[in-house]
């Protein structure tokens, strides 16, 4: 504007010139006049948009000294505008940042947000710093934070109580099996219903072969298709996983199985031919892991579990929670293997026993009768020596004949075939009986027998076969175990109406350590002292279950050197809880 002024002053001349000048002049002055206007208005303008602005708004010189604060920003700051205005500002301004301040107020700490422009005011360069108090938004972001940590851990600790809950269920209902099958088909479910879709128990047999042994799924419809694939052989060169996991004894994670081209056809390494992976993918598989069963250093099996649902997807979490369970499961079905083929070996050895004993009944008893044939001098009367010999023989048969009764009773006890047959019992009766077979054979060791019964001849209703047994084993061993003294077979009544049966001796005795092992199958003192008629350490186990059988119970008490005393309770009613 100057320029053209100074342009049209060097064209023209005259006083017409001048006149024009004058013209120009007060056209420049009132141009002047409205710019400055303008500006004045544009300044206020300004200075009305500061005032009136949400924020907080501070102008700053260069020096750092306020030159101008909105209402908000003396609220914001705690301070009259009046005293504000020509006074320190006192935080750092730099143009084009945003910075934090914290305001100390007497209420707390204010978080204020500032942000610098760099402009002029009134003429002059300065800073607009905007603060905006972002003290409630931040408290507000920290507790939304807050609460979805704590929905995190809530949720975390949720599932870490449902999974500690699985794992305490999971230990309980595996170790209440004794059965493999039984076991498996309790661990297959537990996973079925609690960690996975479905879910297939691998077990390794005695050739090395791997075997889907059994197999589960949450969903009815799929249990049939499932179970189908437990007829599938795993050949061992077929790459399937499980394999690997069985070799290295490292479990298997597959998070994406159904991302065939990321993960490697993962989900098809697992089928043997198209037809099971066709199976496979209609029961759907996102993603599976693999942990091996291994219980005292031996690899059993594996458990794969499969998750067919796109929302879970197996993590680490998984993986060592399956790891953990898998090794309850692998000691359950371990102690399964072990408890079957402990029955196994048992029933076997109850059979050959019963093959034995009656096997060698039959030659026996052939020469027990030719013995006391020959005794009685037939064909031919013999001479007192070669009687003496024939004695022995018939004796040691006869012997040899007890000790086959006390292996197949033994025999005959463990294999169940034994049967209880209550009866209402006269115990005097029966303790005559045992007194006439036991009397004559104390007698031939120097030792008296009594029989000590009450007043009234007692009524018991039990098996008088059985308690028979019991007694003549119990007083068999009372002679058996003496050198001196008195057998007493001492009855006695109980006051539940039973009755109580005490077999005393002044024989050898049973040190403490002894006692309680005496009532095991095939368990004898082992000590040269002991008595030179051998038994088969069955008499006592034989009494034991007997005695269970007959719903009662036998005890010991017994002093080296001063003799034993057995004791059989017998309860007075309740035929229909004999038969243990
Ligand atoms: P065994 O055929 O050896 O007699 P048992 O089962 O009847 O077998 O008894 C087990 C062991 O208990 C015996 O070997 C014996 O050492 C001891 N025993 C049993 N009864 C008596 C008793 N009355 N006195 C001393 N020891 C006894």
């Amino acid at each position: 504007m100057l320029l053209a002024f100074d342009g049209r002053m060097q064209n023209d001349s005259g006083a017409g010139a001048a006149t024009t000048a004058e013209a120009d002049i007060t056209q420049l002055l009132r141009e002047l006049e409205r710019r400055t206007r303008e500006l004045q208005q544009s300044r206020s303008h300004f200075r009305d948009v500061i005032e009136r602005n949400a924020d907080a708004i501070v102008v700053v010189d260069r020096k750092g000294v306020i030159r101008f604060a909105n209402d908000v920003a003396a609220a914001l700051l705690r301070r009259q505008r009046a005293d504000l205005t020509g006074t320190e500002f006192g935080f750092p301004v730099t143009a084009g940042e945003t910075t934090e301040l914290d305001l100390l107020h007497p209420d707390g700490v204010r978080v204020v947000e500032m942000r610098v422009v760099e402009s002029e005011w009134e003429g002059e360069a300065a800073y607009i710093a905007s603060l905006r108090d972002t003290t409630e938004r931040r408290r507000a972001e920290e507790g939304a934070r807050r609460l979805i940590r704590e929905q995190a851990a809530r949720s975390a600790a949720e599932s870490a109580a449902r999974r500690f809950r699985f794992q305490a269920d999971a230990g309980t209902a595996l170790s209440a099996q004794v059965d493999y099958a039984a076991t498996v088909s309790t661990l297959a479910s537990l996973c079925a219903d609690e960690m996975a879709d479905w879910v297939v128990i691998y077990a390794v047999d005695e050739h090395g072969k791997v075997r889907r042994v059994e197999s589960a799924h949450c969903e009815p419809e799929h249990v049939e298709t499932v179970r189908a694939l437990r007829e599938l052989p795993v050949p061992l060169d077929s790459g399937h996983p499980v394999l690997e996991v069985l070799r290295t004894r490292m479990p298997v994670l597959v998070t994406h199985a159904d991302d065939d081209s990321a993960d490697h056809g993962r989900a098809s390494r697992l089928a043997h031919d198209d037809r099971h992976l066709e199976i496979i993918r209609r029961l759907g598989i996102t993603s599976y892991l693999i942990v091996p069963l291994v219980a005292r250093d031996r690899a059993l099996g594996a458990i794969k579990l499969v998750s067919s649902r796109p929302d879970r997807r197996f993590n680490d979490d998984d993986l060592a929670w399956a790891s953990d369970l898998a090794s309850r499961a692998a000691l359950a079905l371990d102690n399964a293997r072990l408890y079957q083929a402990a029955q196994e070996a048992n029933h076997a050895k109850s059979d050959l026993l019963a093959v034995i004993s009656h096997d060698l009944r039959t030659p026996l008893n052939a020469i027990i009768g030719y013995s006391e044939l020959l005794s009685m001098g037939i064909p031919d009367p013999l001479t007192d020596a070669a009687l003496v010999h024939v004695e022995r023989v018939g004796k040691s048969a006869h012997h040899l004949l007890y000790l086959i009764d006390e292996l197949s009773s033994f025999a005959r006890i463990e294999a169940g075939s034994i049967a209880v047959k209550p009866q209402d019992v006269d115990v005097r009766a029966l303790a005559q009986e045992v007194s006439t077979v036991m009397e004559p054979l104390a007698a031939e060791r120097g030792l008296a027998f009594r029989v000590d019964l009450p007043l009234e001849p007692p009524v018991l209703h039990t098996d008088p076969d059985r308690l028979r047994q019991v007694l003549l084993n119990l007083t068999g061993n009372a002679v058996k175990y003496s050198q001196h003294g008195t057998i007493v077979l001492e009855v006695v009544p109980a006051a539940d109406g039973g009755m109580v049966f005490h077999v005393r001796d002044n024989g050898i005795g049973i040190s403490a350590d002894h006692l309680a092992k005496i009532f095991d199958p095939f368990w004898q003192v082992d000590a040269q002292e002991r008595t030179a008629i051998r038994g088969t350490g069955l008499g006592l186990s034989i009494v034991r279950r007997l005695v269970n059988m007959l719903a009662g119970e036998v005890s010991v008490e017994s002093v080296v050197g001063e003799g034993s005393t057995f004791t059989v309770r017998l309860p007075g009613l309740g035929a229909e809880r004999l038969g243990g």
